[in-house]
């Protein structure tokens, strides 16, 4: 039995007739730049995560730099996060000149931990970047007394966190932006590359709206220097085919995940993960803990299992931030991380019998 880590295929049978109108009528009309197919998504976006505005954009990094530049992050200013995060979290920071400061992981959820933030905070310090990582919520509420407390502002990287809800608010509303990636391997994909900032701040909704287009929302008169970082007409019109599909889709991960806790339950040798009390998980990423996680990683590999390792490095051991001045042994709980974890195949339309050969492959080899 082959298992691959991903495969949309299925999901794209289950969704063909009603994307391809929409591709041809785009093709047909032309209108390719924003308009009615952006509108719409937008409008529809702000209504399932529950909040006043979302902009579409060209990708979670774009949605990301977006953010910063719209909140005057740049030269000269630090922002907080966490080294164990896919590399745009950092890169984007890194990107606008300003400087990543990390806080370490609570090994427990591999999320930042917040009781180490105010810590971490200098006269520099402008913002805060929490990342909802593989699917599941930062602890938002003391998160956001400590940046109400410091006057920081709150972008949260929710890329893998689409749906995910802490205290029965969604993942990308509780700070001044959230920023979500439709990259085809997050929980809600489009056919390439698209991003979506939301924020429940008008004046800095218009901000982004201008910034996305060149600094202008009317064309020709440039308020400041933007980007091109549009979603695609049709990049958009995929989402919106798929989003009344999402809570379907969400169900079959956690219901994937609950069947590999059950199996891996009496195999002390794997730590699987932990969802909060207060938290609905997503499970973009099913990541578990394991000694040997190398062998393991070349044993399913044999088996032909997909599995993959998120991340290998922590980014504070990056060639290209060695100017932060970090050191391994910094940020211990994200290196150990980095070194004993390994995603499992998740997607929801695996089969029962697929979850209990992965679990099996596993159990059979760390037992
Ligand atoms: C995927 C991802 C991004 C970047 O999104 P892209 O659409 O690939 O640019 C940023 N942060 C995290 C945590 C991600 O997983």
């Amino acid at each position: 039995m082959k298992v691959p880590l991903l495969d949309l295929k299925p999901q794209y049978q289950q969704i063909k007739e009603k994307i391809m109108p929409e591709i041809i009528e785009i093709i047909e009309t032309q209108g390719f730049i924003l308009g009615p197919k952006v509108d719409r998504l937008e409008k529809e976006m702000a209504e399932y995560i529950n909040t006043p505005h979302t902009l579409g954009c060209s990708s979670g990094t774009d949605a990301l730099l977006l953010a910063l530049m719209a909140l005057d992050i740049g030269r000269g200013d630090e922002v907080i996060t966490t080294p164990y995060t896919f590399f745009a979290t950092a890169g984007s920071i890194a990107r606008v000149g300003a400087v990543a400061r990390f806080v370490d992981i609570d090994p427990a959820t591999f999320l930042m931990r917040v009781d180490q933030i105010e810590k971490a905070i200098t006269p520099k310090t402008k913002a805060i970047m929490p990342v909802h990582l593989f699917g599941q919520c930062v602890d938002m509420e003391p998160l956001m007394a400590i940046a109400r407390k410091h006057n920081l502002a709150v972008i949260e990287d929710a890329a893998q966190a689409i749906g995910a809800r802490y205290h029965n608010k969604d993942a990308g509303t509780f700070g001044d932006a959230g920023c979500f990636s439709f990259f085809p391997s997050k929980n809600l994909g489009c056919f390439g590359d698209g991003g979506l900032v939301s924020t429940n701040r008008t004046a800095l909704y218009e901000r982004l709206k201008g910034l996305r287009v060149h600094g202008g929302q009317v064309q020709y008169q440039h308020l400041e220097v933007g980007l091109n970082a549009r979603i695609d007409a049709l990049q958009a019109a995929v989402v919106s085919v798929k989003l009344p599909f999402l809570k379907s889709w969400t169900d079959g991960r956690r219901r994937n995940a609950a069947l590999y806790n059950e199996l891996f339950k009496n195999n002390s040798n794997v730590i699987t993960p932990i969802e909060k009390p207060d938290c609905y998980h997503i499970y973009n990423q099913y990541v578990i803990r394991v000694k040997n996680r190398d062998s393991l990683k070349a044993h399913l590999g044999e088996k032909e299992i997909g599995c993959s390792v998120y991340y290998p490095l922590s980014l504070h051991q990056q060639k290209c931030f060695a100017s932060l001045g970090y050191k391994k042994g910094d940020f211990p709980e994200s290196e150990k991380a980095a070194d004993t974890t390994i995603a499992l195949p998740i997607y929801p339309e695996l089969s029962r019998e697929q979850i209990e050969f992965v679990a099996k492959t596993v159990n059979d080899f760390t037992a």
